[in-house]
């Protein structure tokens, strides 16, 4: 089958024959249909996390149709269409009892060691990043790295609500908890910054103020259900964004882009008790630094990882979104293209370009 190979930072990924393996124990066998392309791949191939070892097939915000199963597969059967979550769990540790698989503190999802491996380029073994590798015509990834959904909706947009769109909706409604008429800002108007407009929108925030640099993110963003629109490009975004709450500050304001820089400004929108979420994922090292005087009284600043997702059950929830009209996913699709088209891809994200490319097989 082919992938795109990603074998050193800064290099094009090559487009290769791969051999894969059968599906053992709770392994399940995927034929690939469609793929984001998302930020945290970018960051490997820019190496500013994990160093970038290669060989390696990127891609995690995957769609598809599962081929075959293993022995012990409960959750799927051959035929049955699923999506993708980086949010692997065991379902066993402290976490996910306690109602927090996305932060499960096993490795539930990579096989065994001294297994055969899962991907193999002639002698030499490849790996799926984050164990699953969805620029790949096939993937082999253990069952809860995916949920099964509903076949009426198309693989190509249900593949987004993997990754980015969980973590954006997940971030507004279980993170955040945003709550009926409070007030939002969004700083960064990319596949995430968006879905965290759309899950305010869906929690019925009074104003959503989105902040970016490009202004048909910003028309995106309005499109989607922003209120206000702040072009950062043109000015102090920390002010333009007081200026449109009277001076209040805002209840809620989220960092969607990973960048320490935005953090600061999302911390001094807050009205007094707000509540800052970083979204966005920044590069290792990273240092936030926050004047104490610039932050209002009681002000929370806290981290989120995926969504907060509890993903088997929100997954299939954001799709019932999508399919009553509420969450809108067919606009933050700006592009489709082939798998050899994912260099081209990554060219678009690096650039800011647009709000999601989907790789289609
Ligand atoms: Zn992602
Ligand atoms: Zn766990």
């Amino acid at each position: 089958m082919r992938a795109a190979i990603f074998r050193e930072v800064n290099a094009p990924m090559e487009i290769g024959e791969l051999l894969i393996d059968a599906p053992v124990d709770r392994e399940i066998l995927v034929r690939t249909v469609a793929s984001g392309v998302c930020h945290s791949d970018l960051h490997i191939l820019e190496g500013t996390v994990m160093g970038g070892r290669g060989p390696l097939v990127l891609g995690h915000e995957g769609a598809g149709v599962v081929e075959a199963v293993g022995p012990l597969v409960t959750h799927v059967k051959p035929g049955d269409h699923v999506v993708t979550c980086l949010s692997g769990f065991c379902g066993q540790c402290e976490q996910c009892l306690s109602g927090h698989p996305n932060v499960c503190t096993a490795n539930p999802t990579a096989r065994p060691r001294g297994a055969s491996p899962r991907l193999r380029a002639g002698d030499e073994t490849v790996r799926g990043f984050l164990n699953l590798g969805t620029f790949a015509e096939q993937m082999l990834v253990h069952e809860n790295s995916v949920v099964r959904i509903d076949p009426e909706i198309p693989l190509e947009v249900a593949c987004l609500v993997g990754c980015g769109v969980l973590t954006g909706v997940g971030a507004a409604l279980r993170t955040a908890r945003v709550e009926p008429g409070q007030t939002v800002a969004v700083f960064g108007c990319g596949g995430v910054g968006l879905s965290i407009v759309q899950g305010a929108a869906i929690a019925r925030a009074g104003r959503i103020i989105a902040v970016d640099r490009l202004a048909d993110k910003l028309d995106l963003a309005r499109s989607l259900g922003a209120t206000d629109v702040v072009d950062a490009s043109a000015g102090d975004a920390v002010a333009a964004v007081r200026e449109l709450t009277g001076g209040r500050g805002v209840d809620h304001a989220f960092e969607a882009v990973g960048v320490p820089a935005l953090v600061r400004q999302a911390a001094e929108v807050l009205a007094v008790r707000g509540t800052c979420t970083i979204v966005g994922v920044p590069p290792d090292g990273s240092v936030f630094e926050i004047p104490y005087g610039a932050i209002r009284p009681e002000c929370t600043i806290q981290t989120c990882r995926m969504g907060g997702n509890r993903f088997r059950f929100d997954i299939p929830r954001y799709l019932s979104f999508y399919q009553q009209g509420l969450l809108r996913l067919d606009e933050i699709v700006t592009r489709t293209m082939p798998l050899d088209g994912v260099n081209e891809a990554f060219e678009l994200l690096h650039r800011g370009e647009g709000a999601r490319t989907v790789l289609t097989f």
